[in-house]
């Protein structure tokens, strides 16, 4: 027998003693989510094994009906429920996050040498920050809309904000109107500009984007590139916010489609997630999008006595997990996708020597 083989026989019987435990707990009716004490995921089913062996393993008789799905236990900080693209940030939802990965606007269109739109920051230091991975889905979709309508007047001027120039703003606002609560800006701490996923548009010179005309492409396509109209028309009861068309928030392509295409702002979409779609639900959320990407999604409640909450996810699928800011995750799988390899000591060698060689082209 050969090694591989061996390998395979091994994760089969691993993924089968796993989908035992998983139906023993559900018929307990314990929950299943917590798997207690299975807490490395590395140890639980080796998956990596069982999706970097090259044929299909489908004629063993161990294995489960083919429509079957295998959880394993992923591990995440309970703390990570405030952080994530999905973060719900709101008149009654704070923000709890901090240390966001943020980018300058202006000097990385300095960098790509992009000068189809820039940034003017209020708050003058000139760098107008946003969350790294929200540039380039921007980008690409600033310079789509200059593609479809020859349109070059864009401004970005609202990125992220600190908890300090959110006091300032609201003390300002204050100041200008006489109230003793602002209704036009929310409270520190309670600004989704405060996560550095979302930012503001207007035009120039103008400075009065309303996202009409040849402008509502951006309305009706930012979905494509993971962004939604935060507070929409119609749905200001909810949002407790004014429309603002300018307004783009990040929650990544699947969760853009689907608030998109069913008329969910971001407060109906986490409600619904939340109360139809948990792990332990009959079903989850599942879709397919316009280009033929199938979704899995569904909530897991954070485990707030314990340090780390226990995540099951799908065996040998690509998923991301992302918090929500109220009572817990939700994991995304990107079903048709490859998953990432994962580094095993028999790949190493090979990925360091591409590392490498890539290196050596790009450098000179
Ligand atoms: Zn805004």
């Amino acid at each position: 027998m050969s090694k591989k083989q061996v390998n395979r026989e091994k994760s089969i019987r691993r993924t089968k003693t796993l989908f035992e435990i998983l139906l023993s707990i559900s018929i307990i009716g314990a929950g299943g989510y917590l798997i207690k004490g299975v807490t490395d995921r590395s140890e639980t089913v080796g998956h990596s094994q069982y999706y970097a062996e090259p044929e299909p393993a489908t004629q063993a008789p161990t294995e489960p009906e083919p429509d079957k799905v295998i959880y394993e236990t992923y591990n995440v900080p309970t703390k990570d429920k405030f952080y994530g693209d999905l973060i719900l940030v709101n008149d009654n939802y704070k923000y709890l996050g901090g240390n966001e990965n943020l980018v300058s606007i202006t000097e990385r269109n300095q960098e790509e040498g992009r000068t189809l739109f820039s940034a003017v920051d209020p708050d003058e230091s000139d760098k107008m920050l946003i969350v790294d991975k929200v540039y380039e889905p921007m980008a690409s979709m600033i310079f789509d809309f200059y593609d479809a309508t020859g349109l070059s007047n864009i401004l970005i001027y609202g990125g992220y904000r600190s908890t300090e120039f959110q006091q300032k703003l609201y003390d300002d606002d204050l100041l200008e109107t006489g109230a003793e609560e602002s209704t036009r800006v929310a409270k520190a701490g309670y600004s989704e500009h405060e996560t550095g996923l979302a930012f503001d548009f207007t035009t120039y010179p103008d400075y009065d984007y309303q996202g009409e005309g040849e402008y509502s492409w951006f309305t009706d396509n930012c979905y494509k590139y993971g962004f939604v109209i935060r507070y929409p028309e119609g749905k200001e009861q909810i949002t407790k916010i004014q429309y603002e068309p300018w307004h783009f928030r990040y929650v990544g392509v699947p969760h853009a489609y689907y608030m998109t295409k069913n008329d969910l702002c971001l407060e109906e979409y986490i409600n619904m997630v939340i109360t139809q779609y948990y792990y332990q639900a009959q079903k989850h959320l599942e879709f397919s999008d316009d280009l033929g990407n199938e979704y899995e999604i569904y909530f897991v409640l954070s485990d707030d006595d314990s340090e780390t909450t226990t995540i099951p996810v799908p065996t040998g699928q690509k998923f991301e997990v992302f918090g929500t800011n109220v009572n817990g995750f939700i994991v995304t799988v990107y079903k048709n996708q490859e998953p990432e390899p994962e580094i095993t000591t028999e790949n190493i060698s090979e990925d360091i020597t591409e590392s490498i060689s890539e290196e050596s082209v790009e450098t000179e």
